[in-house]
């Protein structure tokens, strides 16, 4: 089959390779997005029916394109997807859709890779993975299938009259697992929420979203996560017009809080001794910005008015003074549970030396040490904005900045052989 040759190509139509075509057309490197299902389809399918941004609309974009209507709404999550199916066709990006890579692996005796798709294979000089920071869904191996519950992931699920009429569990007190978890609450479903480690900042503090403090307090820009914080997960939420994630709020309102699930015996799941903690530990993590924001307004002297019910605390609800270590799932009712346990990666169609051991990216800020392997959209890759819509598109800029640096010195070379061809 005939090979094509083409310096880049970007291997995933999301955000990221979208972001990443814009910069290489700026930066006059012909180039090619792989995409194997649609644009931006993990904003269509991969996510549940009601799911908003968790920023708003004048935060989580792209620098040359506004979303339109309110810029401090939470935009719904099909009209995220069209807003990237409208920017790739505002740049031209050459998106190739229903496409899938299969392999990529380096030539041999000569630069570059090649690259196998479902359409035919691609000789190129740099290849960017911009598959995704949330490929795989992850389930911990907790409850065995023989228990008779409907489990999924938060990816799989959808909206509460999908899922089995009964009680669920949510685990996992991120953005996804909060949201989820009140929503079936709102559908008159009983909830148990599994709550692990977390951040709870304020939706918003001072009349000032919370995006808009962590940009001017510099925090999206952190290089690196705090050591100790890896796994904790970060609770926010844009839903029903955005309100601070509160646990002791959605308790007040029905829901029963649990600590983190760590096993099943005898037809129960038991939880950590922890629930406490973790609450503790993400109040003090609202407190530390409310006073880190307080700070700001007062050296800047911004006139921003002062909040204080930002800072007060409903009463601690019993499951929180006396968490439940086990439930016993059939007596309870529960019929489902839904894991808001966050995503693995998948490269194993990149077969270049690009990885560590546990099969994990080793790059600087998306550059590889394998010359022209480049990855994109990676949590904390450069910044802990990295992830995010509006961060993804600054790291594709750096990425095309270095292949141009690459091409300098395959000009020179170039050059410097006509000159002087090598000695026989
Ligand atoms: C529930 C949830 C809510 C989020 N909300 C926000 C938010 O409000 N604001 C924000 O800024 N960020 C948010 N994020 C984070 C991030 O913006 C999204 O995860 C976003 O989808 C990442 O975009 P991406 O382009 O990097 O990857 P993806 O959107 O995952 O795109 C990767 C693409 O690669 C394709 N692909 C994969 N393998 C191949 C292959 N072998 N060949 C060809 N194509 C392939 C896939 O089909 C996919 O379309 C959220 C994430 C989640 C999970």
């Amino acid at each position: 089959m005939a090979v094509t040759e083409i310096e880049t190509l970007v291997v995933g139509g999301g955000q990221a390779g979208i972001a990443m075509s814009e910069h290489l057309t700026r930066s006059g490197i012909p180039h090619l997005v792989i995409e194997k299902n649609r644009i931006a389809e993990r904003w269509r399918s991969g996510r549940w029916d009601s799911l908003v941004a968790n920023g708003p609309a004048w935060h989580d974009r792209f620098p040359n394109r506004t979303f339109p209507g309110d810029p401090d709404g939470f935009v719904a999550k099909d009209d995220v997807a069209a807003y990237f199916e409208d920017y790739a066709r505002q740049i031209d990006a050459p998106v190739h859709c229903g496409v899938e890579v299969l392999r990529a692996s380096k030539r041999d005796g000569a630069p570059g890779y090649l690259v196998q798709t479902t359409q035919g294979s691609y000789a190129v000089q740099n290849i960017v993975a911009a598959t995704g920071p949330f490929q795989t869904p992850v389930i911990p191996p907790i409850l065995p299938e023989q228990a008779g519950i409907t489990q999924m992931h938060s990816a799989d699920y959808r909206n509460p009259a999908a899922l089995p009429k009964g009680g669920v569990l949510v685990v996992g007190a991120g953005s996804s697992g909060v949201q989820i978890a009140e929503e079936l609450m709102e559908a008159g479903r009983r909830v148990h929420l599994s709550v692990g480690p977390h951040e709870r900042p304020p939706r918003s503090y001072r009349g000032r979203d919370f995006c808009w403090w962590l940009g001017v307090l510099g925090k999206w820009d952190a290089a690196q996560m705090e050591p100790g914080r890896e796994h904790v997960t970060i609770a926010v939420s844009g839903a029903r017009g955005g309100k601070t994630v509160d646990f002791r709020a959605l308790a007040a309102r029905g829901m029963t809080l649990v600590g983190r699930t760590d096993g099943f015996q005898d037809g129960k799941l038991r939880f950590a001794p922890d629930l406490a903690e973790n609450v503790a530990r993400g109040d003090a993590s609202l407190h530390a910005l409310l006073d880190e924001a307080d700070a700001h307004v007062r050296s800047n002297g911004l006139d921003l008015p002062p909040d204080p019910g930002a800072r007060e605390t409903l009463p601690d609800p019993e499951c929180l003074t006396h968490p439940l270590r086990a439930l016993d799932l059939a007596r309870e009712g529960i019929s489902t549970v839904i894991w808001a346990t966050g995503y693995a990666s998948d490269y194993s169609w990149l077969e270049v030396d690009a990885f560590d051991d546990r099969g994990r990216p080793q790059h600087q800020r998306g550059i590889s040490r394998a010359p022209g392997i480049y990855f994109l959209g990676l949590p904390w890759q450069s910044r802990r904005g990295s992830a995010f819509i509006w961060g993804v598109w600054h790291d594709a800029k750096l990425l095309a900045d270095h292949m141009l640096t690459r091409r300098s010195y395959a000009a020179y070379h170039a050059q410097a052989s006509r000159a002087a061809p090598a000695q026989a």
